[in-house]
C-alpha cells in the first residue's frame, strides 16, 4: 500500500522550493538591514514551557499540540509556535546581561493539531521577529514596520494592519469584569466555546467568530476606555510612531489574539485572496513572558507569520517568480566513447561555474536535443564518434540558432565568448 504524506503536511518541492529559497533569503537581508540575528531553537521543547508561556486556556495548549513522552518518560511537545522557546533560550543563555536590547529572528516549521484546509496545515512554517529589553512603544512600531517592510519585499501588496491594546495585569482584571458584565445577560445563548471563555479566558470572546455571539454583544465595551495611564500612553505612542512611519492601520478592538502572553499592544496583518483564514501575520508586546519562563522580568514585542500563507499570496500578486534552475549547457554524447566524454566535458564546466548537465539514461541524440531544450539549456555540445577523434563538439547556440565545432580545450571559453555577447 501507497504510504502519504500525513494529513495537514505538505512537500515544497520544485519551483516552489525556489520561492521558499527566496523569501528566506529576503528575510536575512531585511534582518540584517534591521539588526536582527538569527536563532536555531531545537523543533521540541518540555511541553512545561508551553503551559506556562503560551497559556492553560488557550486553544493551542488546550487541543492542539502535539505531545508525547519519550522513551525516558519526559513530556515533550513538538514546539506549537516560537515565541515562549526564543524566550527559554533568552532566559538559559543570560541574554538579558548583554546590552540590551536583544533583536533575534527565526524561520522553520511550528505543529499544531488544528482542522486543516486552505491555508491552515499541522505543520506550517512561520518567520518571526523578538525585539526583546525594552518596553519603549517604538520597539513595537519597528517590529510593525519590519514586516510590513518584509511583505513588500515578497511583492505582497495590500497589507491591511489591525492594531489593539490589551491592557496589563493591572487595567486588564477591570476590563475581564467589564466584558463579563457584558456578556453575562446572555451566557445562555452563546456558543458552546464561548460559555467556557467566559469564566477561563474572556477576552477571547471578543474574537468568537460565529455571527451569533456577535450579535448578541453587538457592542461590546472597548477595551480602550479601560486601560491604566502607562498602557494607555503606550497606546497613544505607538499610534504616533505607526504615523511618522508611514504605517497605516486600523484600530480594531476585538483584536486579542489567541495567545496568553500579551500585554499592552496586539496587531495582526491579513491580506485580501486568501479567503477565510486571511491572517497573513500578528503579534504584541508580552511584557510577562520572560518573566514566566523563569527570567527576570523584561518587556519584549515580537511577530510572527505564517510562510505557507505569505507564499500563497506573494505567488497570487507575482511578486515572487521564479523558474526552474536551467542548466547553461548540455552535453549530448554518444554511443560509449562519447557519452563518458560528455560526463567530462559537464564536470569540466562545472568547475568553471557553468550549469551543465548530461546524460546518463541512455537516450538517443534525438531525445537528448528535446531533453535539452526541455531543461531550458541554451547550448548543446554534441559529442559523437567522428567528434571524439577531432577532440571537438558541435557546439549548438540555442538561442541564436548557430552552430559550430569547437575543440574540447576551447569549450569554456567559446561557451562564456557567446554568453557575453
Ligand atoms: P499565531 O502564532 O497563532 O499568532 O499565528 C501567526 C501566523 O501564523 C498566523 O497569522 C498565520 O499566518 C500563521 N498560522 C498559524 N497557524 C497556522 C496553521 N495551522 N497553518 C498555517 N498557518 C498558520
Amino acid at each position: 500500500m501507497q504510504i502519504t504524506a500525513p494529513r495537514g503536511t505538505r512537500d515544497i518541492m520544485f519551483e516552489e522550493a525556489r520561492l521558499w529559497q527566496r523569501a528566506e533569503e529576503a528575510l536575512r537581508q531585511l534582518a540584517d538591514l534591521y539588526g536582527y540575528s538569527e536563532i536555531r531553537t531545537p523543533i521540541f521543547e518540555h511541553t512545561e514551557l508551553f503551559v506556562r508561556g503560551v497559556g492553560e486556556a488557550t486553544d493551542i495548549v488546550e487541543k492542539e499540540m502535539y505531545t508525547f513522552n519519550d522513551r525516558g518518560g519526559r513530556s515533550i511537545t513538538l514546539r506549537p509556535e516560537n515565541t515562549a522557546p526564543v524566550m527559554r533560550a533568552f532566559v538559559e543563555h543570560n541574554m538579558g546581561a548583554k546590552a540590551q536590547p536583544t533583536k533575534l529572528f527565526y524561520f522553520g516549521p511550528m505543529f499544531r493539531y488544528e482542522r486543516p484546509q486552505a491555508g491552515r496545515f499541522r505543520q506550517f512554517h512561520q518567520m518571526g521577529i523578538e525585539y526583546t529589553g525594552s518596553g519603549s512603544p517604538m520597539a513595537d512600531a519597528e517590529v510593525i514596520r519590519f514586516s510590513l517592510d518584509y511583505f513588500r519585499m515578497l511583492g505582497i501588496k495590500q497589507v491591511k494592519v489591525h492594531l489593539n491594546s490589551i491592557g496589563c495585569p493591572e487595567c486588564r482584571p477591570r476590563y475581564k469584569e467589564a466584558l463579563k458584565d457584558a456578556y453575562r445577560p446572555n451566557l445562555e445563548a452563546l456558543c458552546e466555546s464561548c460559555k467556557k471563555r467566559f469564566d477561563a479566558n474572556p477576552l477571547r470572546l471578543l474574537d468568537c467568530k460565529s455571527p451569533e455571539c456577535r450579535a448578541l454583544v453587538p457592542n461590546p465595551p472597548d477595551v480602550e476606555d479601560f486601560l491604566c495611564d502607562d498602557c494607555l500612553a503606550h497606546f497613544t505612542k505607538l499610534k504616533g510612531f505607526l504615523e511618522a512611519l508611514s504605517v497605516e492601520y486600523v484600530k480594531d478592538p476585538r483584536l486579542v489574539r489567541g495567545l496568553d502572553y500579551y500585554t499592552k499592544t496586539t496587531f495582526e496583518f491579513t491580506s485580501e485572496g486568501l479567503g477565510s483564514q486571511d491572517a497573513i501575520g500578528g503579534g504584541g508586546r508580552y511584557d510577562g513572558l520572560v518573566g514566566e519562563v523563569g527570567g527576570a522580568p523584561t518587556p519584549s514585542v515580537g511577530v510572527a507569520c505564517g510562510m505557507e500563507r505569505l507564499i500563497t499570496v506573494a505567488k497570487a500578486q507575482g511578486g515572487l517568480d521564479v523558474g526552474p534552475v536551467k542548466p547553461v549547457a548540455y552535453m549530448a554524447g554518444l554511443g560509449e566513447a562519447g557519452a563518458a566524454k560528455a560526463m567530462e566535458l559537464a564536470f569540466m564546466l562545472r568547475e568553471t561555474g557553468l550549469a551543465a548537465e548530461f546524460d546518463t539514461v541512455g537516450r538517443s541524440l534525438k531525445a537528448q536535443m528535446k531533453y535539452a531544450d526541455k531543461l531550458g539549456a541554451r547550448f548543446v555540445a554534441i559529442i559523437g564518434d567522428e567528434e571524439m577523434s577531432e577532440a571537438a563538439a558541435v557546439v549548438k547556440d540555442m538561442a541564436e540558432g548557430s552552430q559550430r565545432e569547437v575543440g574540447f580545450s576551447d569549450l569554456v571559453q567559446h561557451i562564456r565568448e557567446l554568453m557575453g555577447r
